[in-house]
C-alpha cells in the first residue's frame, strides 16, 4: 500500500473482485440459462464487504442479493443497492412494514406470522415473501404440506402480500453420500407439487447444490461460498466442475526485526524460547483482528517462504521466526500467495479445526479491506476512521 491509502497500520485484507467475477461467470455458464442467481452476502459478505461484493456480483450478472437478517438488507439499501434483496432468516412480524418500505423480500413459514404482519402493513403496502420449507435441515420452515397449503391460501386471499418464492435448504449437499440429499429433494418436490399455483421463484440450491446437481427443475440459486472461491467442503473438492479462485487474502508488513540470543523468551508466558541465535520479526496483527491465539505455530509467507508464528499471539501483535534478517516493512502474507507458495483459507481452517466459511467471517473489520479490480485498487474500506 502507498501512503495515500486511508489506513495507518500496515495490515490489510485484499479483496480481488476479478476473482469474484471469474467465479460468478463460471457458475453462470455451468447453470441452465435463465437461472437467476441470488448472490449471498450475509455476514458482511462472509467478511469480504457486503456492498462491494454485492455491487460486483450484480455487475457480473447476479439477479439479486441474499442476506440473513433484515438489518443487513436495510444496510445495503442505505448504501444504494437497488436490486432485489431476499432475507433468508426469520424477521419479526412487527417489522413487516419496514421490509415493505425498503422493498425487501422476507422469508416466512408460519401462518400466525402472516396474520400478525398483515396488521402492521398499511393499505398501500405489499410485502414480498418467500415461503421456506423445512425438508430436513431442521432449522426454520414449514414441515407439513397441510401447513403449506394454509399459508398459500392465506397469501392468496390477502392483498398485503405477494407470494414471490418457495424454497428449501439442504443439510448435506456438500457430502459425497447423496442419500439424505435425495430424501430432502423428494420432500421439496412434493411440497412444490402441492401448491395450487407456483410462485415466480422456486429454489433449493446453495453453492454445493449449484455446483453438483442439475437445477433445471428450479429457476433460482443462492450462491455464497463458491462465489468467494472456496469449496463448500473438503470432500467436494474432488467433484468441483471447475476451479474456484480465492477472493480474500490477508497481509501485513514486518514492523520490527531483531537478533535474539539463545534462551530468550518471546511473547506472553515466555512459552517460546529461542534455541539459538534467531531473527524474530513482529507483525501488527493479533487476536482482536480475528487472528486468534490458536494460530500459534501457523506459518506465514515472507519473501515467498514459509516461516512460523512463535510464542503466544497477543491482542494486536504476534512474532515470527525469520530465516534471516529482512528489512523492516517486508510484506508478510498470512492468507494468500507469495511467488509459488500459497497459504489457503482451507489451511487456516484446518489449523483451527473448523470450516473455511468461518475464517473470513472471523477476520474483524478492524482490518481494512482493499478492493482490487482490473489489477488496481479501486476502493479501501476502513471501518475505523
Ligand atoms: C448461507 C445460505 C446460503 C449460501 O450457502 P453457501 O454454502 O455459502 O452457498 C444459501 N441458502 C441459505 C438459506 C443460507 O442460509
Amino acid at each position: 500500500m502507498n501512503e495515500k491509502t486511508p489506513f495507518f497500520r500496515d495490515t490489510w485484507v485484499e479483496i480481488d473482485l476479478d476473482q469474484l467475477i471469474k467465479n460468478l461467470k463460471q457458475i453462470e455458464k455451468h447453470l441452465p440459462s435463465e437461472m437467476k442467481i441470488f448472490a449471498v452476502v450475509k455476514a458482511n459478505a462472509y467478511g469480504h464487504g457486503d456492498v462491494q461484493i454485492g455491487r460486483a456480483a450484480l455487475q457480473a450478472g447476479a439477479y439479486g442479493l441474499a442476506v440473513a437478517f433484515l438489518d443487513e438488507a436495510i444496510s445495503l439499501r442505505k448504501k444504494g443497492i437497488m436490486s432485489p434483496i431476499l432475507v433468508l432468516g426469520a424477521s419479526r412480524p412487527t417489522d413487516a412494514h419496514i421490509a415493505a418500505q425498503y422493498n425487501i423480500s422476507l422469508t416466512v413459514f408460519q401462518k400466525e406470522w402472516l396474520e400478525q404482519a398483515e396488521s402492521h402493513l398499511n393499505k398501500e403496502q405489499k410485502l414480498l415473501v418467500h415461503v421456506k420449507c423445512d425438508t430436513g435441515m431442521g432449522r426454520i420452515g414449514v414441515r407439513e404440506i397441510s401447513d403449506l397449503k394454509e399459508i398459500e391460501s392465506f397469501l392468496h386471499h390477502s392483498d398485503r402480500f405477494q407470494f414471490e418464492g418457495l424454497f428449501t435448504h439442504f443439510a448435506t449437499a456438500d457430502e459425497l453420500d447423496q442419500q439424505y440429499y435425495n430424501q430432502q429433494l423428494f420432500k421439496f418436490k412434493e411440497m412444490v407439487a402441492a401448491l395450487n399455483e407456483k410462485p415466480p421463484f422456486i429454489h433449493c440450491a446453495n453453492s454445493a447444490t449449484s455446483l453438483r446437481f442439475d437445477q433445471s427443475e428450479f429457476n433460482a440459486v443462492r450462491y455464497g461460498i463458491g462465489m468467494y472461491g472456496l469449496s463448500p467442503s473438503e470432500e467436494m473438492k474432488s467433484v468441483l466442475p471447475f476451479p474456484l479462485h480465492e477472493v480474500f487474502s490477508l497481509h501485513t508488513r514486518i514492523s520490527n526485526v531483531k537478533k535474539v540470543p539463545p534462551g530468550e523468551g518471546v511473547s506472553y508466558g515466555s512459552v517460546y524460547k529461542t534455541e539459538q541465535e534467531e531473527w524474530i520479526g513482529t507483525l501488527q496483527i493479533g487476536y482482536a483482528d480475528g487472528w486468534i491465539r490458536k494460530l500459534q505455530g501457523q506459518e506465514v509467507l515472507v519473501e515467498g517462504e514459509r516461516v512460523p508464528i512463535v510464542g503466544r499471539i497477543c491482542m494486536d501483535q504476534c512474532m515470527i521466526k525469520l530465516k534471516h534478517e529482512v528489512p523492516i516493512g517486508t510484506k508478510a502474507t498470512l492468507i494468500g500467495k507469495q511467488g509459488t507458495e500459497y497459504i489457503s483459507m482451507d489451511e487456516i481452517a484446518k489449523k483451527l479445526e473448523t470450516i473455511n466459511y468461518e475464517i473470513p467471517c472471523l477476520i474483524s473489520t478492524r482490518i481494512p479491506r482493499v478492493y482490487i479490480q482490473h489489477g488496481e485498487i479501486i476502493e479501501v474500506d476502513n471501518r475505523l476512521i
